[in-house]
């Protein structure tokens, strides 16, 4: 136990049982899985609150994997972080979104994505490039990707997260800060961050109505975050009060369990065409 890492943690956390065989078994076959197509993306809608219209989704990884079917990413992106194999991981996940994009498009569905990129991600030298070539070479417009950071990560290497992420933006990409809240970023980092948005970890809103603390945070979060200019997305919404107590603070858009889990694209698809946004 004095090795537990948090990989251990993670998958604890999954309450699924991934012993020490079965994680070096999908070390050994996460490689593979990228170059397969394994990998699937799952989306959930971003609700614009003024409008009450679904204008973003946010892309999720999943890994269909032949014998143990759907793994979530809290069990194998810890691992593709660690062996080496995060860039070509977002560099599969930005092509499908891109690609995705595209086929809503044909379809008369206008869709923006937000896919998330990680610390190992910004580490990498060549990755500000592979983002502006793949938007270029699949021509689409660069409003239709947005790239979520997490706190952590901008903390982890604040002047190089401040680096890249500004080479992003002064290409007109959109930016956002991921679990805000929960990374310990100070206000000095967040002041010189080139980020448009910024998402309220949704440990501060799944328990909004009855925690009076959670209030008080997403308040002033709510507060801060538009005096800085940046409009503020909550995760984790799972009622009806939540959405209602957030639109009311002007809170611009809100994802979460009540609207809709992740789902496949083509699922995706006919929730937009069956709902009332
Ligand atoms: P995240 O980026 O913070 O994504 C939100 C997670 O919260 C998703 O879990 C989503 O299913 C879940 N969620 C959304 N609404 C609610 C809600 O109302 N209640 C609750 N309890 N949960 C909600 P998911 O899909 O399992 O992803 C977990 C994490 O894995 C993501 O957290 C993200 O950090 C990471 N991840 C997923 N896809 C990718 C990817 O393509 N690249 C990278 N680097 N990380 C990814
Ligand atoms: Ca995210
Ligand atoms: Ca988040
Ligand atoms: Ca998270």
């Amino acid at each position: 136990y004095a090795k537990k890492n948090r990989l251990d943690i993670q998958v604890y956390h999954q309450k699924i049982d991934v012993n020490s065989v079965d994680r070096l078994q999908l070390i050994n076959e996460l490689k593979p899985a990228i170059a397969n197509d394994e990998l699937v993306l799952f989306y959930q809608p971003k609700l614009d609150l003024a409008q009450n219209k679904v204008t973003h989704v946010e892309a999720l990884v999943r890994w269909q994997h032949p014998d143990r079917g759907m793994i979530p990413p809290d069990t194998f992106i810890p691992i593709a972080e660690k062996m080496g194999q995060m860039n070509a991981l977002t560099r599969w996940v930005i092509n499908s979104a891109l690609t995705q994009y595209l086929a809503w498009q044909a379809q008369g569905v206008n869709l923006a994505i937000a896919v998330n990129i990680s610390a190992e991600n910004l580490k990498d030298g060549g990755f500000c490039d592979y983002v502006l070539q793949a938007i270029r070479d699949k021509k689409v417009p660069i409003e239709a990707l947005t790239l979520e950071i997490t706190e952590d990560a901008v903390v982890a290497d604040p002047d190089n997260a401040i680096k890249q992420l500004s080479l992003l933006k002064q290409h007109g990409l959109k930016l956002s800060i991921d679990d805000y809240g929960t990374g310990y970023s100070s206000l000095a980092q967040l002041k010189q961050l080139p980020v448009d948005e910024l998402k309220i970890d949704k440990s501060f809103v799944q328990n909004l109505m009855v925690n009076s603390d959670d209030q008080i945070i997403v308040n002033s979060t709510l507060q801060l975050a538009h005096n800085l200019g940046l409009r503020v997305v909550a995760e984790g919404i799972e009622n009806q009060a939540t959405l209602n107590w957030l639109t009311e603070r002007g809170c611009e858009m809100g994802q979460g369990f009540y609207l809709s889990k992740p789902i496949d694209a083509q699922a995706l698809t006919t929730w937009l065409a069956q709902s009332l946004y």
